[in-house]
């Protein structure tokens, strides 16, 4: 309906412009004026009932041969009156049901005792909004009520007050609705109750369950209604309008009730589509435009929330919109569901290949290690070779260095080693370097470390062992050596060997202590061999 007004007002506008160029040319000022404003209110009749009312005088004055401040006065009122009507239609497509009721009002012919009483309570009305107008209903009522018992207890057609001039007698009686022809006198009659009461059943914007109800009565109207049913009728429409306040409220909640239903549903996709962790881009693109689609669809219902005032018709376009994102979402989840499986396949291959994986490389860590160790040992002895002793010999000076807990050396040297080789061979002086060796690995802890420091030399390195408890135990295995029986041939072959020891002190390099422990063995050979001898 507010699209017609629009409509209309666009073609009265228009009608009106062409009128004034057409006749500028060849009018005076007043004639243009006079004969502009009777097109005028000739085309705008009908559009508002504020606007028809100064139509109405404008041309009871144009008639009368008019004076130009009454003319500029009704202008001005009417200019208001346009106004008006551009900002309801701009800001709101329904008329409010006040207004509805307070034209509703003014358009009733009611007996002279009444008007002052309707003219206030029109007033009251176009104040009030729809939620505050229930209160204001039963006076409504009331002066209705009474105007009907004022009107059945005197003959209608003799006091002239024909506000429910219904029946088909009294239709025929009653003047035409439309007053276009004779514009003034008709505009004197009481426009028909039943055409009042359907204007305002049609005015009325109404909720889905109202508008059948709104039907109905329409439709009651218009089969013909006795004068006795006038009253309850009023009394439907007066429910319907009164029920508006409470059924916008009871919509609000069904409403805000949808949205927070619809909202968890969307969040429920969200959070579906979120879970899907997968990296791969083709799901990336596909959440892409899944996610596109739901805010294409969301901001589409975010207009529509906002435009729509029909909970059904807004319910159907949520639904269509959900729908559309349900057929999305099914066909990201079979692809999702594809990609799923495809990604188990690919994981499991992926698992063997790391179990195979993770067993070469440990094979490959054994091997390095054991090659390693390999470098680390003597091939003759088995036991650590130098390059372990120096890596050794760096470990234990940085401990020394921390905790200053005592650190000895024991540097050993077989004593006429070359005799050994020369009388028994080579292979018998291997055999003895083997011997020893494992008489130093069977005599000391895990903790102690003894290499082959190279030909007949060995030595032992005593983390947290002091000088001369180092040097009892060198003295240990210096006899373990001499009473062990070497054979060769089944001849005894005497072996010996000599110690020199030395134990870190303040400020020592690893070098200054192997140097005094060659010192402590020189001495010991010097001395006699077969001894231990430690570093003063
Ligand atoms: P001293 O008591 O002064 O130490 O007398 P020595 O004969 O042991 O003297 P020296 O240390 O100079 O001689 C070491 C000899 O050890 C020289 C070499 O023949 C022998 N030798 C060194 N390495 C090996 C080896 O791997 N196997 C064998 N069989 N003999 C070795
Ligand atoms: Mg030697
Ligand atoms: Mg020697």
């Amino acid at each position: 309906m507010a699209n017609d007004v629009a409509q209309q007002l666009e073609e009265w506008k228009q009608k009106y412009y062409h009128s004034i160029t057409d006749l500028e040319k060849q009018q005076s000022y007043d004639e243009l004026l006079q004969r502009s404003l009777a097109r005028l209110a000739l085309a705008a009749q009908g559009l508002d009932p504020a606007l028809d009312r100064q139509l109405k005088s404008l041309r009871n004055v144009l008639r009368g041969k008019s004076d130009q401040a009454e003319i500029e006065q009704i202008l001005e009122q009417m200019e208001k009156a346009i106004a008006r009507m551009e900002s309801n239609k701009s800001t709101d497509n329904t008329l409010s049901t006040g207004q509805i009721l307070a034209d509703l009002l003014l358009t009733l012919k009611l007996p002279k005792a009444f008007k002052s009483k309707a003219k206030n309570l029109s007033k009251q009305f176009k104040a009030t909004d729809n939620d505050n107008i229930k209160p204001i209903m039963p006076e409504l009522l009331s002066l209705l009520d009474n105007c009907l018992n004022s009107a059945s207890s005197t003959s209608s057609s003799g006091l002239g007050f024909n506000l429910f001039g219904l029946g088909k007698t009294t239709e025929k009686e009653s003047p035409p609705p439309e007053d276009s022809q004779d514009e003034v006198d008709n505009a004197e009659h009481e426009m028909p109750a039943h055409l009042v009461l359907m204007q305002l059943l049609e005015r009325l914007a109404l909720p889905t369950e109202l508008s059948k109800k709104a039907t109905k009565i329409r439709h009651q109207i218009e089969t013909g209604i006795e004068q006795s049913q006038i009253p309850h009728i009023i009394n439907d429409i007066a429910e319907i309008v009164s029920s508006l306040g409470s059924q916008a409220v009871t919509e609000k909640q069904e409403y805000e009730e949808f949205l927070k239903t619809l909202t968890s549903r969307l969040a429920e996709l969200d959070q579906h589509i979120r879970q899907t962790s997968d990296e791969d881009s083709k799901a990336f693109k596909e959440r892409h435009v899944i996610s596109q689609a739901v805010e294409e669809e969301v901001s589409g219902l975010r207009s529509h929330v906002e435009d729509a005032d029909d909970l059904e018709q807004l319910k159907s376009s949520v639904s269509g919109r959900l729908d559309v994102l349900n057929q999305h979402f099914e066909k990201y989840r079979k692809s999702d569901h594809d990609r799923f499986e495809q990604s188990q396949l690919q994981i499991q291959a992926l698992n063997q290949r790391l179990q195979s994986m993770e067993q070469e490389s440990t094979e490959l860590r054994k091997s390095a290690e054991e090659s390693r160790e390999l470098a680390l040992k003597d091939a003759l002895t088995g036991i650590w070779n130098r390059q372990a002793l120096n890596e050794d010999l760096e470990k234990e000076f940085t401990r020394w260095q921390r905790y200053q807990k005592p650190l000895s050396i024991v540097v050993w040297d077989i004593d006429f080693f070359k005799r050994v080789n020369d009388n028994y061979g080579h292979a018998a002086g291997d055999k003895v370097l083997k011997t020893i060796a494992r008489i130093f690995m069977q005599a000391t802890r895990d903790a102690d470390f003894i290499a082959r420091f190279g030909g007949e030399e060995f030595v032992g390195v005593f983390p947290e062992t002091r000088l001369e408890d180092a040097l009892s135990l060198a003295n240990k295995i210096r006899q373990k050596i001499e009473t062990s029986k070497f054979h060769y041939e089944n001849k005894p072959v005497p072996i010996t060997a000599s110690a020199g020891l030395a134990t870190f002190r303040p400020n020592d390099t690893i070098d200054d202590v192997f140097k005094r422990a060659d010192a402590a063995l020189y001495r010991a050979k010097e001395a006699g061999r077969n001894r231990c001898i430690a570093d003063d």
